[in-house]
């Protein structure tokens, strides 16, 4: 997709206005130069009469236009004109008629090439026509002519103003379309669109009088003055080119960053005046590094090329792009569409390309790579924003293992919004007496009896602004900073400290506090706990710790000094969110793990979901096989207790008994609490309740 296929529909909005001003410069344009034409006496009658150099100037200006030069990726800038000079040098020896033919065939040249509709080429026409109407009405203002040009020699003056007239004309009129089609100022549109074209075309009108002086002269001669317009021309292909290639990657030849980044720029000014929607996707291959290094560059160069192939095939739509932003990382466009879950379905589709094996010197090799998406507006208003939350959403992509995501605020740590609650977060754990952190406590229960067990503490943090923040969000922000230590401190110290006044209260209870992975990596956490353990004089078989499976295992082997002396000291370790992650049995057994809390997602799926129900039996088997106390979470109504029950689970939380509470509250609740009548009768004893003074 070019910049200039951009230009070829009229935009949504101010659409009557920029029709209307399309059709009034074809117009004007054409009704001007019938005008001219009729009111310019012919020079020549039939075509044998017009002489040789008029012929070589005409041809000449068409030979340099078989190439256009168009700055790439020029957001405002049209292409140059190089054949100007002959057209200008038409002009001034020869009159209006052949230098507008002349012209007329080079902007059909021009923009047939840039694959512009009828309707832009008739306005470039017509806007050209325009503007050398203009510069022949100064040359007939100021009397210049062929005769007065040659031997009166005509001032520099009018020359100037002619080349001027040409320049002005043209430039006003088609700025007038990209303010109409971004919604901006003419005025303010004239300046920002003022191109590197503009001093091609300034080169261009000052060497017309000597070529218009040279062709009357000795035909030849036209073929020498050319050659400093050859020599313009080539610098000014030359530097067009070195911007291409600043814009483009050498291996694949597609846009780089660069040149992804200014495509994104040109659809977003577009998006923003039409409304429509756009995406931008990152891909980066997994194990890219691994081919190189183990295969060689050069397959991994073979590798990239066969990726870019894929891409582009899958990618072929009008207003798609595929960029090559690094080493291993593509980038995709996807402009006007309709949605982000268009925008997913075609990411399901790069997934796909990348799916069959890639078959390189016989080996064949399996790719596989993470997409994030992000899409305007939704996500981002301008370039950094989108790349950056396509980046972050890449990034959560791999994390998860699941190929695509979607941009979503909670992924990124390091929005301006997130970066600012963990500092608030951060003050109110820093300052005594600063409300907004606070625990609450949920009952575990004895599933058979309804026998009060402890309760498992859980975080709470009122923002002053934005209210209550939820934990889990909370600590996913918290985990990555230094405020994660702050905040299981505080939890710390707040749970054991509770556990000691109701004890004072003669209420004896355990507690379960929830601890992240990184936890356990600090060297101090033993020390801390043991202290405010003893501090309070609570004795460690009434504190539990509850860990994510999924943390816990993905580095088991990092924090088994610290379980092992929280094992020694008597503080036992519960497995939380069981089931969501991927434990082993010989980890189960090493890790001195005394606990494994079922998931609540299972535990909340039993009701309509067999599987649901066959994963809690078997985990509830397992902990019965290897000894360990298996509690379920989630437990929101009577039918699913009862099940659990049958299932033999033994201890359980969840709404059905009681939602987490302030600590008040919860002393409240236990004096009012009744055990739920037993589903089954399993011991003879009534059910003991924890005693409350
Ligand atoms: P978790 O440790 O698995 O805590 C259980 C979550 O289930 C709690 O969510 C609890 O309010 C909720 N829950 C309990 N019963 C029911 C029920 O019947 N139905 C439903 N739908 N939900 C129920 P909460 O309080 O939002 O906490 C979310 C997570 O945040 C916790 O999951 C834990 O991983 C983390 N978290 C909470 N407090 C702390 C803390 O102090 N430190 C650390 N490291 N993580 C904490
Ligand atoms: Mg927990
Ligand atoms: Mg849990």
């Amino acid at each position: 997709m070019t910049t200039a296929s951009l230009r070829n529909t009229a935009p949504t909005r101010r659409r009557r206005a920029f029709i209307g001003y399309v059709a009034a410069v074809i117009g004007v344009g054409g009704v001007t130069t019938a005008i001219t034409l009729l009111t310019t006496p012919l020079v020549w009658h039939g075509l044998s009469t017009v002489p040789a150099a008029v012929w070589l100037l005409a041809a000449l200006a068409i030979g340099v236009e078989l190439r256009p030069l168009l700055p790439p990726g020029a957001r405002y800038s049209q292409a140059a004109m190089i054949s100007l000079s002959f057209i200008m040098a038409l002009l001034l020896m020869w009159g209006y008629l052949p230098a507008l033919i002349v012209q007329t065939i080079v902007t059909i040249l021009i923009f047939t090439q840039l694959r512009a509709t009828s309707w832009r080429i008739a306005f470039n026409a017509a806007q050209f026509a325009l503007a050398l109407t203009a510069s022949h009405l100064v040359l007939l203002a100021f009397g210049v002519s062929s005769t007065t040009l040659i031997d009166e020699g005509a001032g520099l003056g009018p020359l100037l103003l002619a080349g001027l007239a040409w320049f002005l004309t043209s430039h006003m009129l088609v700025s007038m379309v990209w303010a109409l089609r971004e919604g901006v100022s003419w005025v303010r549109m004239l300046v920002r669109s003022f191109g590197p074209e503009a001093i091609v075309h300034a080169a261009m009108l000052a060497l017309a009088p000597i070529l218009a002086v040279a062709a009357t002269s000795q035909t030849w001669l036209v073929l020498l003055a050319s050659v400093p317009i050859y020599a313009v021309y080539r610098m000014a292909r030359l530097s067009v080119d070195r911007e291409r290639v600043a814009l483009s990657d050498q291996l694949t030849t597609l846009p780089n960053r660069k040149g992804f980044q200014e495509l994104v720029e040109a659809n977003l000014l577009r998006s923003k005046v039409s409304g429509a929607k756009l995406a931008v996707m990152v891909c980066d291959i997994d194990r890219f590094a691994a081919v190189n290094n183990s295969l060689g560059h050069d397959v991994g160069d073979r590798l990239l090329l066969e990726l870019t192939r894929r891409f582009r095939s899958c990618f072929d739509r009008p207003h798609e792009v595929v960029a090559r932003i690094g080493g291993d990382e593509f980038a995709f466009l996807l402009a006007e569409i309709p949605g982000v879950e268009y925008a997913k379905r075609r990411a399901g589709c790069l997934q796909s390309a990348l799916g069959a094996s890639v078959v390189l010197d016989e080996v064949s090799l399996d790719v596989s790579g993470a997409v994030g998406v992000a899409c305007y507006p939704d996500h981002g208003e301008d370039f950094d924003a989108l790349f950056r939350h396509a980046n972050v959403a890449m990034a959560e992509a791999k994390k998860r293992g699941s190929g695509i995501a979607v941009y979503a605020p909670e992924f990124d740590h390091h929005s301006p919004q997130r970066l600012a609650l963990l500092g608030d977060l951060r003050r109110a754990l820093d300052t005594p007496g600063l409300p907004g952190v606070e625990l609450y406590y949920q009952p575990q229960v004895d599933l058979n009896t309804g026998e009060v067990l402890g309760v498992e503490a859980l975080l709470r943090y009122r923002h002053p602004v934005q209210g209550s923040v939820d934990p889990g969000d909370l600590i996913a922000l918290a985990e990555h900073s230094s405020v994660m230590r702050l905040l299981t401190y505080r939890v710390i110290d707040e749970a054991v400290g509770q556990l000691a006044r109701w004890r004072a209260d003669d209420l004896e209870l355990r507690a379960a506090i929830n601890v992240s992975v990184r936890d356990l990596h600090a060297p101090d956490f033993c020390d801390y706990l043991t202290e405010r353990l003893a501090h309070h004089e609570i004795p460690t078989s009434q504190v539990q710790l509850e860990i994510t499976e999924s943390a816990l295992m993905a580095d088991p082997r990092r924090v088994i000094a610290t379980l092992k002396r929280l094992e020694a000291m008597g503080i036992g370790l519960s497995l939380d969110d069981f089931g969501t992650g991927f434990s082993s049995m010989k980890h189960l057994r090493s890790l001195q793990v005394s606990e494994v809390k079922i998931d609540k997602s299972f535990v909340l799926g039993m009701k309509e979901d067999p599987d649901a129900v066959a994963i809690v039996k078997s985990i509830i088997e397992l902990g019965r096989a290897l000894s360990l106390r298996v509690v379920a979470e989630g437990i929101e109504d009577e039918a699913t207790w009862r099940h659990l029950v049958t299932l033999g689970c033994d201890t359980g939380q969840g709404w059905f008994h009681a939602r987490p509470m302030p600590a008040e509250a919860f002393v409240s609740w236990l004096r009012r609490y009744q055990p739920p009548p037993p589903p089954r009768k399993i011991r003879d004893a009534p059910a003991p309740v924890a005693k409350l003074a």
